[in-house]
């Protein structure tokens, strides 16, 4: 049925889809002849130095830009849009080159030609059809072309919807009003409260679920209504208890430091769950908690030096011990402050007993990094920062263990009050796609 045509032709080909638009728009990717409602008039024309070959229609025009290798395509409302030939040839979602079932590549990439060449384009009511120089045909929706446009705009819309949910930094200041409070069994009933939650602590880094159940399977209860409880050498859920010869400081009684959890672990656990389920009697107990990531935005901020050397200097951290017999050494090299590489914050590592000794770094470094902790400890543990808050029973403290350090001021058991904290981690990569999915459920729209 389709010819292979003359490479770049000059043409200008121009088509009404009057009849196809009364017609409706039409699922992406549903199996159609070629633009069997719309008949095109072919006029070979050049234009300027470029070659082309367009269709118009009301719904769009498509041109090829030979010159830079581009089709462009106008719909109306929307900014002209340039898709690479090499791009749309890879992106091809008929059924040689696309799996529509798992939404998945299929198209050969050993085989595959980085110079592929359309011969015509032609906007046929809702759907951009393209001819291949080899023969091979290409149909793509409209929608689905402005869904995945490289204008700037659109993929930072796209970003921020989809990707990551932008996050609002907080002061001990603003705590007050930033802390939302869920109930347990509207998040493990309704998709929308787990949505709402969800979204709460990706934006916040902390919230709060209360009337738990005063049960130990609480934590993996809400873990797996997300996703599924992510398992460290702690074990997967972890009992906090004052705990006589432990090996880890955290069941202590003490004052536990301000601190990430296993910032050792190189794929460091994401979230952390703490299920309060029994309270101290005594005037202790409380959490500490500071959004570092207002922290280290202040701090880039008033103290660009210092700044640097807390995103520059790799710290070693550690963790050696041993939990229920089974022996633990865990490193990981990281600096305070993590930055990706578009310079935004993406991880904070910190806990004073897992620091450890090895320090390997040039000498001359060694004190230049102890003055720039110097300013973030007084920041974190400083009362603009750092809030306090004590978990009632039945609570439970969600937070962001990339983002946030926590830590807990001592406290004393008395008579048979024992306090009984139950903790558990789940995975950002697991909490995101749980956020989409629900978004799509939920949002479908947004
Ligand atoms: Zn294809």
């Amino acid at each position: 049925m389709l010819v292979a045509r003359p490479a770049f032709r000059p043409a200008l080909v121009r088509g009404l889809a009057l009849q196809a638009l009364r017609a409706g728009p039409r699922a992406a990717g549903a199996v159609e002849a070629w633009w069997p409602v719309t008949r095109v008039a072919v006029l070979a024309k050049p234009f300027g130095h470029h070659r082309w070959s367009s269709t118009k229609t009301t719904v769009g025009e498509a041109v090829l830009c030979n010159k830079s290798d581009t089709v462009v395509l106008s719909v109306p409302h929307s900014d002209e849009m340039r898709f690479p030939f090499v791009w749309l040839r890879d992106n091809c979602q008929c059924s040689v080159c696309f799996h529509t079932d798992s939404r998945s590549r299929t198209i050969d990439v050993q085989t595959f030609d980085i110079n592929s060449k359309p011969t015509e384009v032609k906007v046929s009511r809702d759907t951009v059809h393209i001819i291949w120089l080899d023969g091979h045909v290409s149909d793509f929706n409209i929608n689905w072309l402005k869904e995945h446009s490289f204008q700037k705009e659109a993929q930072q819309m796209w970003l921020k919807s989809m990707y990551r949910l932008p996050r609002k930094t907080w002061t001990a200041q603003s705590f007050e009003d930033i802390l939302t409070r869920f109930q347990f069994s509207d998040v493990l009933k309704s998709d929308e409260s787990l949505y709402n939650w969800l979204v709460n602590l990706a934006t916040f880094g902390v919230s709060i679920i209360e009337n738990a159940p005063a049960e130990s399977s609480t934590i993996r209860n809400l873990a797996e209504r997300v996703a599924f409880i992510r398992r460290t050498h702690y074990g997967e859920e972890f009992s906090v208890r004052a705990k006589p010869g432990t090996t880890n400081v955290a069941y202590l009684s003490a004052n536990l430091q301000l601190h990430t959890d296993l910032p050792y672990y190189n794929y460091k656990p994401g979230a952390n769950l703490l299920h309060c389920l029994v309270q101290t009697e005594s005037d202790g107990g409380s959490n500490l908690l500071t959004d570092t990531l207002a922290v280290a935005e202040w701090i880039k901020r008033v103290d660009a030096n210092s700044y640097q050397v807390l995103t520059q200097t790799i710290v070693d951290w550690n963790d050696i011990g041993q939990e229920d017999g089974n022996h633990f050494h865990s490193i990981h090299r990281a600096p305070v402050i993590s930055e990706n590489r578009f310079g935004e914050i993406e991880r904070i590592n910190f806990s004073q007993p897992q620091r450890d000794s090895h320090f390997n770094i040039p000498v001359e470094d060694v004190k230049p990094w102890y003055q720039a902790m110097d300013k973030f400890i007084k920041a974190v543990y400083s009362n603009d920062f750092c809030v306090t808050y004590k978990m009632k029973e039945g609570e439970v403290l969600t937070f962001d263990n990339i983002r946030l350090l926590h830590g807990r001021r001592k406290y004393e058991d008395t008579g048979n009050v024992v306090r009984h904290v139950i903790g558990g981690y789940l995975d950002w990569d697991e909490i995101w796609s749980r956020i989409r999915v629900l978004k799509k459920e939920i949002h479908p729209s947004d």
